[in-house]
Formats: C-alpha cells, structure tokens, sequence
C-alpha cells in the first residue's frame, strides 16, 4: 500500500495496543486536513468522542461528507455511541474542549509549523491536554537521499524535516520538560534493501503518560470554532 495508508494503519496499530486500548475513549486529530484518518478512527470501537482540529478552515469544509454516516454505518451498529467535533483551530492553542482527551494524533503536521507554533505546541498538549497518548509522526530528512532530488524538502510548505537525531532530541527535550511522559520511536516504510542505515521514510514518536499529576488548571479558553458536531448513533 503507498506511504499514506501505511501511516494510517501503523497509528491505528499503535492505538489498539492492548496496554492502552481500551482507555482510549476520546480522541484529538491534530492537522486532520481533509479528514482521511477519521474512517481509521471511526472503526476503533472503544473510542466514543473523536476530534478534528484543523487551521484551515477551507479544508474542512470541502471534506465534511466524509464524517456523515454511511449505509453500511446502519447495518453494521456501534456498540456505543459516538461523538464527533470538526474544529477550526491551532494544535498550539488550548481549547477547553479538548481537556480529558486520551490520544492525540498529529500525523505529518509538525514540519509544517513555524517556529514560534512548534514551540508552544508541547505546551498545549503536554501541559493543558495531558493525554495518555501522544503520537507524531514527521519525514525522515535522512531518507531522502534515496529519492532523485535529494536538495529539496518533500513538500514546499515543508518548513523543516529532520534527521532521525533531530527529531528524537525535539521529542525527549519534551518528556525532560514534562517528565510524568517517556517517549519510544519507530518507523514507517523502508526503503530498498541494502539502504537499512537511512532508516523509515517516515518517522514517529510515541508519548505515553506515567502518572496524573492532579494540578489544577486555571481556566482554560476556548480558542477553537465549531464547524460540525454530530453523534453517530449506536
Ligand atoms: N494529518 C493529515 C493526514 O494524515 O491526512 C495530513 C496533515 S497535512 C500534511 C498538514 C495539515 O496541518 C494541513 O491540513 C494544515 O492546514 C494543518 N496545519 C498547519 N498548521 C496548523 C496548526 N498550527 N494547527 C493545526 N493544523 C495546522
């Protein structure tokens, strides 16, 4: 299968590990995009309330209809009700919403975020969100030296993608700043025999929270706006 259903099923693989799976109830997509991991998420049956964040507005808009049931959603019944929310908003600004979230998913959106918006992004979801789970997944920059141009990033509104060195240092300088989290890594996609050192075409990193603090948040604002809320029935 190409790169991107890869991706998808390697973070619904990780979601349905039995040492969490079934705390996983609410879960948060950061950088849905066009909304084409919500039918991953959909069929994890434990989860009753997913949401959809997204900054661009357009893009949500345009990909609505892939949320509304289906006539096979009828036939083949929930075992429990199930909660969506499609929000314009920005991974780094908390939302009250979010707050009892147990995953968050942000699937190849930190290389798109500028500076000042990657740095207050652990803050929002490590301080604010606290999930059980946080999952990321970004390019390999080493990788692309497999690929015919190797000067240019993947994609032009790429602003970064890193080594596997400078990913694992972004990540672990998280859990010494928020130390209730460790995080693992792994890989997705490799590339021809004999080019192993390179590493996965794509990289992740799996957060994982050891312990709630019981820390009070002061209020927390509502940064995010509606565009959809349904409940697909059981
Ligand atoms: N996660 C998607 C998937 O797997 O299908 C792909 C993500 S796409 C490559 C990057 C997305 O991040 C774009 O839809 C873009 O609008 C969104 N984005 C960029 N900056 C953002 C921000 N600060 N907060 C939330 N989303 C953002």
């Amino acid at each position: 299968p190409p790169l991107f259903r890869q991706r998808y099923s390697a973070v619904q693989q990780i979601l349905l590990n039995e040492n969490w799976k079934s705390q996983i109830k609410k879960v948060v997509d950061f950088g849905c995009s066009e909304l084409n991991f919500f039918k991953y998420l959909k069929h994890l049956y434990d989860v009753n309330e997913i949401i959809c964040v997204d900054i661009s507005e357009d893009t949500l808009i345009d990909n609505l209809f892939k949320v509304h049931p289906l006539t096979v959603d009828y036939l083949k019944r929930r075992p429990n009700q199930l909660k969506v929310d499609i929000l314009v908003g920005n991974v780094s600004q908390p939302d009250a919403r979010l707050l009892g979230t147990d995953a968050v998913i942000a699937i190849e959106l930190i290389e798109h975020l500028y500076p000042d918006t990657l740095e207050a992004l652990p803050y929002n979801i490590f301080y604010y969100t606290k999930p059980l789970l946080a999952i990321f997944t970004t390019p390999n920059y080493e990788f692309n030296s497999l690929f015919p141009d190797t000067k240019s990033f993947r994609h032009t509104d790429h602003k970064f993608e890193w080594t596997r060195e400078q990913f694992q240092s972004w990540a672990l300088n998280i859990t010494t700043r928020f130390p209730n989290y460790t995080v693992q890594f792994d890989g997705i996609g490799l590339g021809p025999e004999g080019s192993e050192s390179v590493g996965y075409c794509t990289q992740v990193a799996i957060f994982l929270k050891h312990s709630d603090e019981e820390e009070q948040l002061s209020e927390v604002p509502r940064s995010c706006r509606e565009i959809l809320t349904m409940a697909i029935l059981n």
